[in-house]
């Protein structure tokens, strides 16, 4: 008989050693781990020290001895390239050797970093594997960052080779890549020795003698080459991850080797419900953690196909993800509310036309799913859609129903309820349990599981800054997610935002302040705001709000031209919705900008208590600014 979730749940918290020490001997270690926790240095937690594994050798050599060359491994589908492409596990095990032999010919070594800033394509998963292969440490940035962010990101990292592509692919257009890693690399104060270029005869681009190498000519120099997966310390990071925190300069997340392997294997079986016959497709992008975990390592790591999607959800035609899903028979889907949010706009012929008998689940993570989009959801596909919590910090989700056990009833805007591992806790601000059913700050008590976040990159205290400090001065060290939550009666939790300010655009984090400093450097402007207001579509949007130094004129000009910082220093996907020339911003007698006040006046919602603000009249300003450019 299946154990019931509170079973395994209250084994994992009970006993965490047992629990996680059992899980990983599904996996293979060069070397057992020595100890399962050592958790001497909280909250620093290392899994499995002494411990040696190799997260490439798990994902797709063991698949490999095990007999299972043939099985498909990834299936790529490229409605924008108009291509696709099945590897088996063989195949990706050769591609892969070839790669680790041309970053072993550039001279990268175990420890060294390589920042990978590549499409939806095969060839992203063989650089990621390949890295970690040879216990290089990768940092993918998303494809649609700006050549600034990439910059930022090399000099963090202090990255030696880049791997790129000649262009992506975005509705039809190329974004050119190469041309944006160039720059980047222009920019970097750090150098970086190489670059390696993936040329899909998209978009034409230069080399740089010396620097840049061709990825067809490197692969075929290396195609006899054997690179056996080396050893690798458990407790060594396999990745950073950057993401948006509460100030200008992103979070270098540093991800283990061994403690994230084992919780993304266990993850697949508990809480995603797969067995060895599944194909998983998580319509993420590499670029996010959620590619990490379950376009790359998670599916790879148990033995499974993963679907590579290049492309966006109503492209070429409204039904084309079902096309996809029916077409390789993918069982479980991830996605996000987003998607389901642009699909919902389509007639649901578009789902019924195509055979989703296989499909058995929908996973949605990210960012809140909305009860409409839910119904849809559920009424449309005819499948349990499984709401799930997670973040980049947890890698891997904090609070879900485990498909892999007997599911916990369905509460349409809940999650549900802990996942295994975590120890989670919605407090007040001295850090103290909230009553049942009232709002607080959602946090996990130490040790957190395996696969969470080991530190910020070369930055320990920020890491403890960051998330173990809000409740210190009353004597409790509690990792604080940075979202308000309730848990009901029945222990469900339901997310309530951020309480920090973070906002989330289409299920992609970005910082306010990130947006500030970039628009604040502008010549012509004095103070900005940035914040999030609710979209339709993405969940939430960006709008800032500008005052002009003295004697500047608003015009068209300069509106673009700060739309263009934006665009230029963090991507198109920062792109504000809303942009509005204020004589001030609403500010308490403290001096504060009163967020909350522009966020009600972009939402048409009542302001609430006005009792601090400095001059009344700033509202009307900005209520004015909005009205005069609706029309
Ligand atoms: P990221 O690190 O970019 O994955 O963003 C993580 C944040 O997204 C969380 O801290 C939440 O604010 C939000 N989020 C993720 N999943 C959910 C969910 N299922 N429900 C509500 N908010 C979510």
């Amino acid at each position: 008989m299946k154990l019931t979730y509170e079973e395994v749940y209250r084994r994992s918290i009970a006993d965490p050693e047992g629990f996680w020490g059992e899980e990983a001997e599904r996996l293979h270690w060069f070397r057992k781990p020595e100890q399962i926790l050592d958790a001497s240095q909280a909250p620093f937690f290392r899994w499995f020290p002494g411990g040696e594994t190799n997260l490439c050798y798990n994902a797709v050599d063991r698949h490999v001895l095990g007999g299972r060359g043939d099985k498909p491994a990834i299936l790529w589908e490229s409605p924008e390239a108009g291509r696709s492409a099945v590897l088996t596990f063989r195949e990706v095990l050769r591609e892969v050797n070839h790669f680790a032999a041309v970053l072993q010919n550039l001279g990268v070594r175990k420890g060294d970093r390589v920042l990978v800033y590549m499409p939806m394509v095969p060839e992203a998963l063989i650089a990621v594997l390949a890295c970690v292969r040879i216990g290089a440490v990768h940092s993918v940035v998303f494809a649609g960052f700006s050549g600034e962010a990439l910059a930022h990101r090399i000099e963090d990292s202090g990255a030696r080779v880049v791997v790129t592509a000649d262009a992506g692919l975005r509705k039809g257009k190329p974004v050119e890549l190469k041309k944006i890693a160039d720059r980047a690399v222009e920019l970097a104060s750090t150098r970086v020795e190489h670059v390696v270029v993936l040329d899909r005869g998209i978009s034409p681009w230069a080399a740089v003698p010396g620097r840049d190498v061709r990825w067809d000519e490197a692969m075929a120099a290396a195609k006899d080459a054997e690179v056996p997966a080396v050893p690798v310390e458990s407790t060594e990071p396999s990745y950073i991850l950057y993401t948006s925190g509460t100030t200008g300069k992103p979070k270098g997340v540093v991800r283990d080797t061994g403690g994230y392997m084992v919780a993304l294997h266990t993850s697949l079986r508990l809480i995603y419900g797969c067995g060895p016959e599944d194909v998983f497709w998580s319509t993420s992008d590499i670029g996010w953690v959620v590619g990490h975990s379950y376009i790359i390592y998670g599916p790879l790591l148990y033995g499974i196909p993963t679907v590579v999607y290049e492309g966006t959800p109503d492209s070429p035609h409204p039904g084309i993800w079902w096309e996809v899903a029916a077409k390789h028979g993918v069982t479980v889907l991830f996605s996000a509310p987003t998607a389901m949010r642009m699909l919902r706009k389509y007639p649901p012929s578009w789902v019924e036309r195509y055979d989703l008998a296989k499909l058995r689940h929908v996973f949605l993570a990210g960012e809140p799913l909305d009860e409409p989009t839910y119904q849809w959801a559920v009424e449309t596909l005819k499948k349990p859609v499984v709401d799930h919590y997670w973040q980049t910090e947890s890698g891997w989700p904090m609070i879900t129903n485990h498909m892999g056990l007997p599911p916990l009833p369905f509460k349409p805007g809940s999650p549900t309820k802990a996942a295994i591992g975590w120890r989670l806790e919605v407090v007040d601000e001295k850090g103290d349990p909230r009553p049942a059913g009232e709002r607080g700050y959602l946090v996990a008590h130490p040790p957190l599981p395996p696969g969470a976040l080991q530190t910020l990159w070369r930055d320990d205290e920020r890491y403890v800054a960051s998330y173990w400090n809000y409740f210190a001065k009353y004597g409790k060290r509690l990792y604080f997610s940075g979202d308000y939550a309730i848990r009901d009666e029945d222990g469900y939790f339901r997310l309530l935002g951020r309480a920090d300010e973070v906002i989330n655009v289409a299920g992609h984090r970005m910082g306010t302040r990130e947006v500030e400093e970039v628009v604040s450097a502008h010549p012509a402007v004095a103070e900005v705001s940035a914040i999030g207001v609710e979209d339709e579509i993405k969940g939430e949007a960006i709008a800032v709000f500008v005052v002009l130094k003295k004697g500047v004129e608003e015009t068209e000009k300069l509106h673009g031209e700060i739309v263009g910082l934006i665009r230029e220093n963090i991507g198109p996907i920062a792109t504000p919705k809303v942009l509005r020339v204020v004589p001030r911003l609403p500010k308490t007698r403290s001096g504060k900008v009163m967020r909350r006040v522009l966020k009600a006046l972009c939402e048409g919602k009542a302001m609430g208590d006005l009792s601090t603000i400095e001059d009344g009249a700033s509202v009307d300003e900005v209520r004015a600014a909005l009205e005069e450019l609706a029309h």
